[in-house]
This record gives structure tokens, sequence and C-alpha cells, in this order.
């Protein structure tokens, strides 16, 4: 079955969810990156995260929104850096794809001792129509579920509870991936929150699920048990969307300096400057005579 992300509402309006099989993107992801298990399983749980977040958007200008979730540790793995929309796209990097940390007593990987238990989670939400808007918290846990879910409680006052998950088979393939993101609107009564959170508890981990064959619809049928509207479906897929005018936009962010020396390299080698993208990894050669004409428009100061 093709990855697919719900959105929908439940409780009587009261709660809303995204919930979502991410199967197929994440592998996409360690494919596309090269991707050790340990931080297939973290940029894996960013990645679907950003997506669910990503679901609670709403499409209010022909512009699409998107919602960029980076989270900065101080683990081996460095940054990672997802971006999704409600269109159902994601794309990610990791700044050390091949970062390893042990496995935990368990034997499950440790995602925590990968990204680190100390450093910033940032959610940059673009509605599509005006300035995007941007908040930053502490990391908590590094386990990165719980760390969006204090995210949304701490910066966007909306009580949340996440639940992510990515098993990777030894040899290193995504076997399985998901989550789900449950909160709670205002008019919730305290003890109907409480029967949710012991709901939530029974459910388990993501992949627990998803290796004993059930996905989404099974979750939120165990979460509302007293039914569930679904609102949206949509598939799931990688999607990058860089092009070569992206890329020079990129390039005259870099400013003056950087390109000078893009320049003068190109120039030694011979060859045209290849600039990479960092979310899918394709090459755009820039020739020096577009940089030449880059640096002549940044030297003669904003157009
Ligand atoms: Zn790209």
């Amino acid at each position: 079955m093709a990855d697919e992300l719900l959105r929908g509402t439940a409780l009587g309006g009261r709660a809303r969810f995204a919930a979502a099989e991410t199967t197929s993107v994440v592998e996409k992801l360690r494919e596309i990156h090269d991707l050790s298990p340990t931080v297939s399983a973290a940029l894996g749980r960013v990645a679907t995260g950003t997506l669910l977040l990503a679901a609670t958007l709403e499409k209010l200008t022909a512009r699409e929104p998107v919602v960029t979730v980076e989270v900065e540790g101080d683990g081996p793995a460095g940054r990672l850096v997802a971006t999704a929309s409600p269109a159902g796209w994601v794309r990610g990097f990791a700044r050390n794809p091949r970062a390893t940390a042990a496995a935990r007593g368990d034997g499950k990987l440790d995602v925590a001792a990968v990204v680190g238990r100390n450093g910033t989670l940032t959610v940059t939400r673009d509605p599509g129509i005006g300035e995007p808007w941007r908040g930053t918290v502490p990391l908590r846990s590094g386990e990165i579920a719980r760390d969006l879910a204090r995210y949304l409680h701490d910066s966007e006052q909306l009580p949340s509870a996440i639940g992510l998950g990515v098993f990777v088979v030894p040899e290193g393939r995504v076997a399985h991936a998901g989550g789900w993101l449950v909160q709670l609107l205002p008019g919730v009564a305290d003890d109907e929150a409480g029967a949710l959170a012991d709901r939530v508890r029974r459910l388990g981990p993501v992949t627990a699920q998803l290796r004993a064959g059930r996905g989404p619809e099974a979750w939120l049928h165990d979460l509302f048990p007293d039914g569930y509207e679904v609102l949206g479906r949509t598939p799931v897929r990688f999607e990058c969307g860089c092009s070569r005018e992206r890329v020079e936009k990129a390039l005259r962010l870099l400013g003056q300096a950087e390109v000078r020396s893009l320049l003068e390299e190109a120039r030694r080698q011979g060859e045209p400057a290849e600039l990479r993208c960092e979310f899918c990894r394709a090459v755009y050669p820039v020739p020096p005579a577009d940089l030449e004409r880059l640096l002549r428009e940044l030297e003669s100061g904003p157009r």
C-alpha cells in the first residue's frame, strides 16, 4: 500500500489529528543520503513529524504552505532538517549522514545518542501568505517525538501527543516508518483528555504497531473508539523542488566573497563550479561566465 497522510477531527471537533505511514519516503531519504541505520531513524522521525505538522496547515492562497523543522543537537549526526507541505511532499537531510551511536541495552537504535540531548528544535511555518512564523525551544530528550510535542505545547500553546517510529532491518533498509499527532483544542474536558492519554499509552510504539501490520486507520480506531472524521487523505512522497533558479538565488545569498572564491576555483580548474542541493544531492554546474555575471550584479548593489 502506498504511504498516505490522513488528517481529521475527533471528540466532536475538540481534537484534531494527523497520521501517516512514511516507510517508502524514509527509505528514499536513506537511499539519497546513504544514511546510517541510526541516522535513518533520527531523520525519518524528523521528516515524519514535519509531515504531521504540515498536515495541520490550511492552504490559504495559491502559494503552498510549508513547514520546516530543524534539530540542532550536540550528538554526532549534527543538524537534521526536514521540510514538508500539506500536499504530502517531504524532503530532508542530515549534516553527518553516516554518524553512528551504540545500540541501547534493549537492542533498539539509540536516536537520542546520535541526535544529542542538548541543543535546539526550531519550527518554521510558512503559511503561504505574509511572513513565516518561527519558534525555537531547547531539546528535551533528543528522541524527536517528545521534543516536538513540547514545542507545540510551550511555543504554540497546543497540548499535543506525538508518536513517531522508524524500524530499520539489520542490513540497513527502512522496513517501517510512520507516526501520529493528536492536538487537543479548546473545550476538551479533563476526563476526556485523561481517557485519551490512557489510550495513547496503551497504543504503544509506532514501530510495534507497524510490524504487527497495524497502520494509521488502526491507530485512529484505538485512539478514538467513539469515532473520528477523516477530512483529507494525501499520498506521501519525497520531492525536492530545487531548480537552477533556486540554486542561483541561494548563491546570491552567499554574498560576494563566496561567489568570488567559487569563480577563482572554477577558473583554476577550468571547469564550472558545482553546486549541490543539500536535500536531493542534485548537482548544478555553474559556468564561470554565470559566476562573473552574478558577481557583477552583487557588486552593483541590491536589485
Ligand atoms: Zn534538491
